[in-house]
């Protein structure tokens, strides 16, 4: 071959459905609980039973239209119901309450990139395959809320499908929208995957392969990056371009990292779609949506740029803060509290961060109030304590409720300024370390260190409660004489 390698372009549109933070099920009111012991959480609405009548989770409408809104969708003022009929062991009633055509949400767009729609529907059941010689079925899945949204075909990338994933993964936390926990399936993708090769007329474009159920952004960014390998290689040996009609489905196998053929995908003639009799369409009140309009918070993106800026810390410490909303208005609400708020992004990086890692739990729920952590961090700024004394103090704010000044009290943890004082406790150091001194002496490129290693021992000798500034000095003054 001669001619130039043709351009290769991906062409790549996300379905994305996401699990709604409800406590009940879309249509009735068992509890959507991950890892209850299976069919337990099951009642004749979702089992699918004969007579059984669905009734709206007005919750799920709140989310949904939440999420909408953050995705600059036009919500909809009549929504409705259709079923969607499909035939598995694990969809009781032989078809899923979605919504077609009359999505609740409708052409938005984020980060650039459009969003075609979000609509409302019911999640199926699990079928469990690890059982010797059976397959068994748990329904207590069935039913749960789901908001499926449908981007436009505009990435052109593995790299940037993964981005957009992990920004939408943090929009629908940080609204309260969904707990987007992608090992227990609340969040899941399913990517529509096509390849243009070549350029102006000649250009032809691959069949699309939509990838089902992916839930990681690993095997998101895995599962595209074969697909368009495997597509252009085919193209390569075949010769042959898409044709209408000819989607297919494929599955990720995580551990080979490879695509593999499942069903042919139905058109959306095949799944019969028509309105549930048994729902109304809902028409949604004006006054309640600018209502939730109003309530939506600030930008997850905005936030973590006011996060770096008012706070010094790194912008990916500051993502990861924003993860638990609480957890973030707590460092707002202690700067507005009159905490120093340098000190207060070291001791959130810091201390209240281990602790909380050391529970399990987000630094919200350690259980200090925002005043207790705007007081411990004046402490520091205002050079009351230092910041060894401010973890021993926060070691002791997790177990008492007490204010910090009177732990730093109690601790006799009060900075030093007493000159007597910290200057025995120089003499004493000097005394214990000899070599050291006579070291930085003998060598003056030794000095610098050795000041500091001796700062060290001064510090642990008061208990961490010398004042630095003014253990720096004496040393260099006994230094020398
Ligand atoms: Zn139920
Ligand atoms: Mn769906």
């Amino acid at each position: 071959m001669t001619a130039a390698a043709p351009a290769i372009e991906p062409i790549i549109g996300l379905e994305i459905h996401v699990q709604l933070a409800t406590r009940t099920k879309m249509f009735c009111g068992c509890a959507v609980e991950f890892g209850a012991e299976p069919n337990t959480r099951v009642c004749p609405v979702c089992l699918g039973l004969p007579g059984a009548l669905p009734v709206i989770n007005e919750r799920a409408i709140e989310l949904a239209v939440r999420a909408g809104l953050a995705l600059n969708c036009t919500i909809a003022e009549v929504t409705k119901w259709d079923r969607k009929s499909y035939y598995y062991p694990d969809l009781p009633k032989n078809y899923q309450i979605s919504q077609y055509d009359m999505p609740i949400a409708d052409g938005g767009s984020l980060d650039g990139i459009r969003i075609r729609r979000a609509h409302l529907e019911e999640d199926a059941g699990k079928n469990i395959h690890d059982i010797p010689g059976c397959t068994a079925v748990d329904l207590n899945r069935a039913g749960t809320p789901l908001l499926e949204i449908v981007t436009e075909p505009d990435f052109h990338s593995a790299d940037a499908v993964r981005e957009f994933a992990i920004r939408l993964q943090r929009l629908v936390r940080y609204l309260g929208v969904s707990e987007a926990n992608m090992q227990k399936g609340q969040m899941r993708f399913e990517p529509n995957i096509n390849v243009r090769i070549g350029t102006g007329e000649d250009a032809c474009v691959t069949p699309i392969v939509e990838v089902k159920n992916l839930n990681s952004f690993r095997s998101l960014h895995g599962a595209i990056t074969y697909e368009i390998d495997r597509q252009v290689a085919q193209w390569r040996e075949t010769g042959v371009a898409a044709e209408t009609g000819n989607k297919s489905n494929r599955g990720w196998d995580d551990a080979k990292m490879v695509t593999l053929p499942q069903r042919e995908k139905e058109e959306s003639d095949d799944y019969r779609y028509f309105p549930d009799p048994d729902l109304v369409p809902l028409t949604l009140d004006r006054n309640w949506i600018d209502s939730i309009r109003a309530a939506l918070p600030e930008r997850p993106d905005a936030r973590i740029e006011r996060i770096v800026a008012n706070f010094a810390i790194p912008e990916k410490s500051a993502a990861a803060l924003i993860d638990d909303r609480a957890t973030v208005d707590l460092l707002d609400a202690a700067a507005a509290a009159g905490g120093d708020p340098l000190t207060l992004g070291k001791h959130f990086l810091g201390f209240w961060s281990m602790h909380a890692n050391q529970r399990g739990v987000p630094i919200a729920q350690l259980g200090i109030v925002a005043a207790h952590m705007a007081e411990l961090s004046r402490l520091v700024a205002d050079g009351k304590i230092n910041a060894t004394a401010a973890a021993a103090i926060a070691d002791q704010m997790i177990k008492s409720p007490a204010a910090p000044a009177r732990l730093a009290e109690q601790l006799g943890l009060f900075q030093s300024s007493d000159e007597s004082e910290i200057a025995a406790w120089v003499d004493q150091a000097l005394a214990a370390n000899r070599k050291a001194v006579s070291d930085a002496l003998a060598n003056p490129k030794k000095m610098k260190a050795a000041r500091g290693f001796l700062t060290g021992q001064v510090m642990k000798l008061s208990g961490g409660k010398a004042d630095p500034k003014l253990v720096g000095q004496l040393i260099d003054s006994k230094l020398a004489k």
